[in-house]
């Protein structure tokens, strides 16, 4: 190793989920959206100014925060944006986890937790979910540095009731509570009325499921003013223009037209209800999913070699290789006629 090396800031980065480009695949494998964005948003990017681009955009985003507050009737100053729920959950790292004590996140979680916590040299313990992927509040109502866990969580798919995030949060007024609600559109219940009561909370979403904007890099954080101030102090001392303007534009655009997220959200709840079905009767068990996944496991043929017959018809699901989760697929609900053809290809496979 050269000497220069010895200072170099050494991190295991998180690997995404793989993007294969076939013009006939059916892609189940990162949680996109099957349905296009909003029609607004096309007609918004159609429209852009290109002599705008020669301008910075807003560095306070201004537009969009002030969307997303209208939307869920909140005060400007209880909303911070960023390049998707990823960098919101970064700069949270960075800015709330500050302690020499322990961050607490579940084993079996989003694993990019892990990724920041050692990028910002972030202590952290991982209680280990039970034996149905559930979350054991009580494991987290101890002294700690922080608190974060997604909910509906990752890749399990499974929903903590209200009632024990609020119980959680509750016993962690000393430090910061986030709840990644990535999934929380596809039937979960919200814990945003909470911060109201909680200064501690932060509640982070995104464009990238439920309002098919992956591709536009679109994420929120909304909380008490103290809380989404210190989040700006520290984004403006890092990048001062996080969002481009067409993502400004594309996201503005998306929240103004709620009934066609309410009905792509609806379409993709009722297929993975169908899903649900179709899965149990081909032998494969699962946690209660309330996401836009299901992670299964089949009673007999291995994970690895289903991932590997869809693979073969062009069919994308993940499938993370290690410890608890090595016999599980994660499927990501795509339209009803793709989540038909990817049912048709397990039957033949299975049978
Ligand atoms: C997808 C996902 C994110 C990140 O999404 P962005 O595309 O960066 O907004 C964050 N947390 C969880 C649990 C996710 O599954």
């Amino acid at each position: 190793m050269s000497t220069w090396e010895e200072n170099v800031r050494k991190v295991i980065p998180y690997t995404p989920g793989e993007q294969p480009n076939q013009p006939d695949m059916i892609k189940l494998n990162t949680n996109e959206n099957p349905y296009p964005p909003a029609p607004g948003v096309e007609k918004a990017l159609k429209e852009m100014d290109m002599d705008a681009m020669r301008l910075y955009p807003d560095p306070a985003a201004y537009d969009l925060v002030h969307a997303i507050a209208q939307m869920y009737s909140l005060k400007d100053e209880q909303v911070f944006v960023g390049v998707g729920s990823d960098d919101v959950l970064a700069m949270s790292f960075l800015t709330f986890f500050n302690s020499e004590k322990p961050v607490l996140f579940p084993d079996i979680t989003y694993s990019f937790y892990d990724v920041w916590a050692d990028l910002f040299k972030i202590p952290y313990e991982r209680p280990a979910l039970d034996e149905n992927f559930h979350i054991k509040k009580e494991d987290y109502f101890r002294e700690n540095g922080g608190v974060i866990f997604p909910n509906p969580n990752a890749p399990t798919g499974v929903e903590m009731q209200l009632e024990d995030v609020e119980e959680i949060i509750r016993h962690n007024q000393d430090v910061i509570v986030i709840v990644d609600e990535a999934y929380v559109d596809f039937g979960g219940k919200s814990a945003l009325p909470l911060i109201e009561k909680y200064d501690n909370l932060l509640v982070v979403q995104t464009f990238s499921k439920s309002r098919s904007l992956a591709g536009m890099r679109i994420g929120f954080a909304c909380g008490n003013e103290k809380l989404i101030k210190y989040l700006n102090d520290v984004k403006y001392s890092f990048n001062s223009y996080t969002m481009d303007r067409t993502a400004l534009a594309a996201g503005v655009a998306a929240v103004k037209d709620q009934a066609y997220f309410q009905e792509t959200c609806n379409k993709i709840i009722e297929t993975r209800e169908w899903t649900k079905k179709e899965l149990k009767a081909l032998g494969f068990s699962f946690q209660d999913s309330m996401s836009n996944f299901i992670f299964a496991a089949h009673e007999t043929c291995p994970a690895e070699k289903i991932f590997e017959a869809l693979r073969e018809k062009h069919i994308y699901v993940r499938y993370f290789p290690k410890g608890r989760t090595n016999n599980f697929l994660r499927i990501t609900i795509g339209t009803q006629e793709e989540m038909q053809t990817f049912i048709n290809v397990l039957k033949d496979y299975l049978k």
